[in-house]
């Protein structure tokens, strides 16, 4: 479907909003089905160089304790996510210089023998090193615009732009990646309109893939004082986001979990067809922290039959 920015943003301010859930949640069922993927989700790393002021994991936080996990544990971590019954792995860190190119390829070529399709959301690389990462067998990239206004863009990415974040989603995309996009709703400085233009610039991507999370203020970054994103305008977001993508993977992102469990389990009536399930090792899930949150400590396999629960009690079939 094509919209202006105006109706985006019309849409997005209306006082009943019913019937787009409606048209969303039925699009959602004739092109993706009544399906819900689990992806395990592995934070190998908090250590990063970037300077991000919304984010827990910016160099510039000196209370977090670092980690890194050492590339035979990330693999055997993966093979006991793939024993649990998961079929896809995404592969998160903050952007860390020790994993170089050839060692996050290693790390893809070892975990792609346990037939899983690997997402990697490790940052902003040239093109070569995309091109070799997909070489050595990664499926999928993950990497939010986070706005898709520059001005707010490079006021909240000191080191960074609009332009060079972009540039590297239609890098992925030529490069065969299934891509994925997604901002923050509710930075400081941002309007209807910002993401009205938020979600044609998915569009304009191509994106495969869309995470819409509210921003949630982490109290050692300098936006801590910023009030949350609403999650109502989270769930208008990812409708909207159906609607022009009707093929999209879209998550119930984990920041809307954290804010509110009965919105992220009705996000899945408003368009949304995907959840992560974390597999990070216990002791480190709570260092990575890019909001605060807290997170259930049980096992790989008992985490992955408790959201298999949870979407069935749903009506829904999970992957
Ligand atoms: N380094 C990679 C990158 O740049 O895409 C992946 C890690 S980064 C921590 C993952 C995502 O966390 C970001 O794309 C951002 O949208 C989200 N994030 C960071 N801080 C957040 C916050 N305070 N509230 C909500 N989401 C946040």
């Amino acid at each position: 479907m094509t919209y202006t920015r105006e109706q985006l943003e019309s849409l997005l301010a209306l006082e009943d909003f019913h019937d787009i859930y409606a048209q969303a949640d039925a699009l959602r069922r004739e092109t993706v089905g009544d399906v819900v993927h689990i992806r395990a989700l592995l934070e190998f790393s908090n250590h990063c160089k970037r300077l991000c002021t919304y984010c827990g994991l910016n160099a510039t936080d000196q209370k977090l304790s670092r980690f890194r996990m050492d590339p035979r544990d990330m693999i055997a971590t993966a093979q006991e996510a793939a024993r649990a019954g998961y079929r896809t792995i995404v592969l998160q860190s903050g952007e860390d210089p020790w994993y170089t190119p050839d060692r996050i390829g290693d790390i893809v070529k070892q975990i792609k023998k346990t037939g899983m399709a690997i997402t990697l959301s490790c940052g902003e690389f040239p093109e070569d090193v995309y091109r070799y990462w997909r070489d050595c067998g990664a499926d999928r990239y993950l990497l939010k615009h986070e706005t898709s206004d520059p001005a707010l863009y490079a006021s909240l990415h000191p080191d960074s732009s609009l332009d060079a974040r972009v540039a590297c989603l239609r890098t992925l995309k030529k490069l065969g990646y299934e891509t994925g996009g997604g901002f923050m709703i509710g930075l400081p400085g941002q309007t209807l309109s910002t993401i009205a233009g938020d979600l044609l610039l998915l569009q304009d991507i191509g994106c495969d893939m869309a995470g819409i999370g509210p921003f949630i203020p982490h109290p050692d970054t300098p936006l801590r004082d910023a009030p949350h994103g609403s999650t109502e305008l989270t769930k208008r977001a990812v409708a909207l986001a159906r609607l022009l993508l009707p093929k999209a993977n879209l998550p119930a992102t984990t920041a809307l979990g954290v804010l509110d469990g009965a919105q992220k389990e009705n996000v899945f009536s408003c368009g949304a067809n995907v959840i992560m399930r974390k597999v990070t090792p216990n002791n480190l899930k709570k260092l990575y922290q890019i909001y605060p949150a807290s997170f259930s400590d049980v096992d790989i396999r008992t985490g992955r039959r408790e959201t298999e629960a949870e979407i069935r009690s749903m009506q829904r079939t999970p992957v």
